[in-house]
């Protein structure tokens, strides 16, 4: 018997577009958006599973909480916690999922399970990055912090010697304070020199003192263009991108052990070849590698950076490509990284799959596979297959979306 395909939205930022105009049968949770803090000594907060992060960050604001997210408002509370969740606060509070307590799964036999630590341990490993395949969220607990404000600054400098310059940053994340988190980001323009250098950064306090000196030698990288700095509730930090279009986006991701020159410089050619494009450089480490690689099925604790390239279609190009040469040189990239992030993938296919998760990872996902969905109606997304092909590690090629065989 062959099943008409399930698709699952939550906030609709697929970046493979499993939830841009799916066929078969689409199940929005858009409606199950409800943010309730639980009052204790320690709080905690249900979120339906339909909620957004900006609806969680301006629920919690008010209560002098906060968790961890992304850096977007309008992506979506589940989608985001099966990836993983890599946010502002990520050096301090770790990622997304490292605040989950349990989430509400509905089986693919129809039953409705609470995951957690004690009760269904292997599902609740399994849905921290493991994606959308074992059931669908319906309710997420997490554990938020007491944080009242925090500071966030944009450091824009002169776009000169850029490989320099990331690798001072780079030296920079290794020592820094676990409060801080930074983004570097390179815009480059169609004529393929950078247009922009900025570093976004936040610190997860609102001891402005001890923000200055953590942040202090950011402002010495380089000569600076401009700078901007405000205190304000972490709601106030989230960008709102509720205009996304999956096929207008191409993304390429890696996850480094370590930055060095020759890493820079090949990220660096990648972008020159394919711009007009934009290159972030993610610093890592902090509370996310606090973390045991095998306690959840994120599994790049160790990687020290996380780059992302994103590329937008102009106006007359419907869809947004990388093209063959470019992504010769990003195989150069990605047979030398950690992997890649699932939540930044923009195709589906099982070589991207394995990029995603190191061999064992994905063994352990294929097991919790056949135990709660063993033949596989959760398959429109980054599908682990509950009987997996033998494993051959590539480096990644040529994307094709939503690729599920
Ligand atoms: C503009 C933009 C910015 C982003 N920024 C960040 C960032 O800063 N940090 C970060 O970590 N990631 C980021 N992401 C990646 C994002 O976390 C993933 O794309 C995530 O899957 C989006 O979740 P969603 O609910 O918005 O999307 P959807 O398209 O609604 O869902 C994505 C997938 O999640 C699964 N899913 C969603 N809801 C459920 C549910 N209730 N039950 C079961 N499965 C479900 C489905 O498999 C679905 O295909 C960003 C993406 C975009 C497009």
């Amino acid at each position: 018997m062959t099943h008409s395909t399930l698709s699952v939205r939550g906030g609709g930022h697929s970046l493979a577009g499993h939830t841009f105009a799916p066929s078969g049968v689409l199940l929005k949770t858009a409606r199950m958006s409800t943010v309730s803090v639980l009052p204790g000594a320690e709080p905690l907060v249900r979120i339906g599973s339909g909620a957004t992060w900006g609806m969680v960050a301006h629920e919690l604001a008010p209560h002098g909480l906060a968790i961890s997210s992304g850096d977007t408002a309008s992506v979506g509370v589940a989608g985001l916690t099966l990836a993983g969740g890599i946010g502002r606060m990520a050096r301090h509070q770790g990622l997304a999922i490292d605040s989950l307590v349990s989430a509400q799964v509905v089986t693919a036999q129809g039953d409705t399970v609470e995951a957690s630590e004690h009760s269904h341990p292997e599902l609740f490993w399994a849905i921290r990055g493991g994606g959308g395949n074992f059931g669908v969220l319906t309710q997420l607990t997490f554990r938020p912090r007491r944080i009242k404000n925090i500071l966030y600054g944009d450091i824009e400098y002169e776009p000169v010697d850029v490989a320099g310059l990331v690798a001072r940053w780079a030296d920079e994340v290794r020592g820094s304070d676990d409060r801080l988190t930074t983004v570097l980001t390179v815009s480059v323009n169609s004529s393929r020199t950078s247009s922009s250098v900025n570093v976004r950064w936040c610190y997860a306090s609102d001891d402005e003192g001890a923000a200055r000196s953590a942040t202090d030698r950011l402002r010495r990288l380089t000569s600076l263009r401009k700078e901007a700095v405000k205190i304000a509730p972490y709601s106030d930090v989230l960008e709102d991108v509720s205009n996304f279009r999956a096929d207008h986006m191409a993304m390429r991701n890696a996850f480094v052990p370590i930055l060095n020159d020759r890493v820079i410089s090949r990220a660096l050619e990648f972008v020159a070849t394919s711009a007009p494009c934009v290159i972030s450089f993610r610093g890592l480490g902090g509370a996310i590698a606090q973390v045991p690689e095998t306690d959840t099925a994120y599994a790049h604790r160790t990687a020290e950076t996380l780059i992302a390239v994103t590329k937008n279609a102009s106006e007359d190009d419907a869809d947004a490509v990388f093209s063959a040469s470019a992504d010769q040189i990003w195989a150069g990239i990605s047979s030398r990284s950690d992997g890649a992030y699932v939540g930044f993938l923009d195709g589906a296919t099982q070589d991207e799959i394995k990029q995603a998760y190191p061999e064992a990872t994905l063994r352990r996902l294929s097991a919790v596979k056949r135990l709660y969905d063993p033949t596989n109606i959760f398959r429109n997304n980054h599908n682990v297959l509950p009987f997996p092909e033998p494993l051959s590690y590539a480096p990644l090629g040529r994307s094709r979306r939503c690729g599920t065989t």
